[in-house]
């Protein structure tokens, strides 16, 4: 194993994701969590006992900034609210830290370029949370649609989906104020299940096709629960056109549980369900050929492939960058307007 020089990361947000990416990281080889920035005064301290944080590395939203002190730390892990990414990011980067986003990037394409901008000009490394790009599975998937193995893929059908009826009473109203549910909310959200959960199909199909889409068109789906959803969507379709003629066609949802991908080529198919959620997938193609990857842990192994890099002073490959993140907030925001206007969008 490893026994180098770890990076620092101090975990910005300590909500559910937060907690998987401290997991991940117990079990890491190039960083480690060292500090955390909370705004809940309760958290700071049972992190600070259950990962053995010293008084030094934790931080509120308040004095936040004065983390540029703090030579301990390398990296700000960013994992609040959407809308709220860009201000932990630009304040992170005036710091002199370096740091990894979750997703969507931002919610608005200037938020993304502040960031970047941010980064650049502070010297610091933008990565995005993209847990699925170190993925053995997702590794196979482009790999078999890019180097065209079972012929050029022609149409993509992907959808990601959770239920959100086996929680919660339709008839009980939902207070659109309260911290944990910001994502029924435009402010904080941005969208619904596009946004959240369909970004991933919208990555898959990319990587997949190794294309940028030219053009999307969108359909709103029905709201089965009129108080949770009375800001963003529930349900939602769409389609993106690619430059080689091929189609993908994809949902996501709030309502219903689908985690799936399938790949459509000339000689055969490739697919896998579950397909894009923390797994573990299952992989198939038409070939009968083996489709086995062992199953790893998402978080840790996207952190430390990250910082393998900022540790050896190279810079991010682009798939894992602002440069990515920023592609697909442009592409959901195109979703959202042609689901809005009925039109075909075009990129
Ligand atoms: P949670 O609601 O569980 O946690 C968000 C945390 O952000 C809160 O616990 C809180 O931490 C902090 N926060 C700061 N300001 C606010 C505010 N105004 N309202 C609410 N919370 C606030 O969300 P998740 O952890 O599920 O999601 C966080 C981010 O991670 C999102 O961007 C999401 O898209 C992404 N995510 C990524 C996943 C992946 O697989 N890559 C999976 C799940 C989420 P504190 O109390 O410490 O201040």
């Amino acid at each position: 194993p490893y026994t180098g020089k770890k990076i620092n990361i101090a975990l910005c947000g300590l909500g559910n994701y937060a907690s998987l990416l401290a997991e991940g990281l117990q079990v890491s080889e190039y960083c480690q969590l060292s500090g955390i920035v909370t705004g809940t005064p309760s958290k700071a301290e049972t992190w600070k006992k259950k990962y053995n944080i010293p008084e030094k590395n934790i931080y509120n939203y308040e004095n936040f900034d004065s983390i540029i002190k703090n030579k301990d730390i390398d990296l700000v892990y960013v994992v609040t609210p959407n809308s709220l990414h860009k201000e932990f990011t630009v304040r992170a980067a005036k710091a002199g830290k370096h740091v990894i986003v979750e997703k969507p990037m931002a919610i608005t394409i200037e938020d993304c370029e502040e960031m970047i901008k941010a980064c650049n000009d502070n010297n610091v490394q933008l990565a995005m949370g993209y847990r699925l790009h170190y993925e053995p599975n997702h590794l196979e998937v482009k790999r078999l649609g890019q180097e065209k193995v079972l012929g050029q893929v022609r149409y993509i059908e992907t959808s990601l989906g959770y239920s959100t009826y086996d929680i919660h009473d339709v008839n009980k109203p939902v207070d659109l104020n309260a911290r944990n549910e910001w994502r029924l909310t435009k402010k904080f959200a941005g969208g619904g299940a596009l946004i959240n959960l369909g970004v991933y199909c919208i990555q898959v199909s990319r990587y997949v096709l190794g294309e940028e889409p030219i053009a999307v068109t969108a359909q709103f789906g029905t709201i089965n629960n009129k108080n949770r959803f009375a800001q963003v969507e529930e349900n939602i379709t769409w389609q993106m056109e690619f430059p080689s003629g091929a189609v993908a066609n994809c949902s996501s949802s709030y309502g219903f549980g689908i985690d799936r991908f399938h790949a459509a080529a000339d000689e055969g198919f490739f697919e896998m369900s579950p397909a894009v959620s923390y797994g573990p997938f299952i992989g198939k193609r038409s070939d009968g050929k083996p489709f086995n990857f062992p199953v790893i842990n998402q978080q840790q192994t996207q952190m430390d492939e990250i910082c393998k890099v900022i540790l050896a002073n190279q810079k991010l490959p682009n798939h894992i960058t602002g440069e990515e993140g920023i592609k697909d907030v442009k592409i959901i925001n195109a979703i959202y307007k042609a689901a809005e206007t009925g039109k075909k969008i075009s990129l």
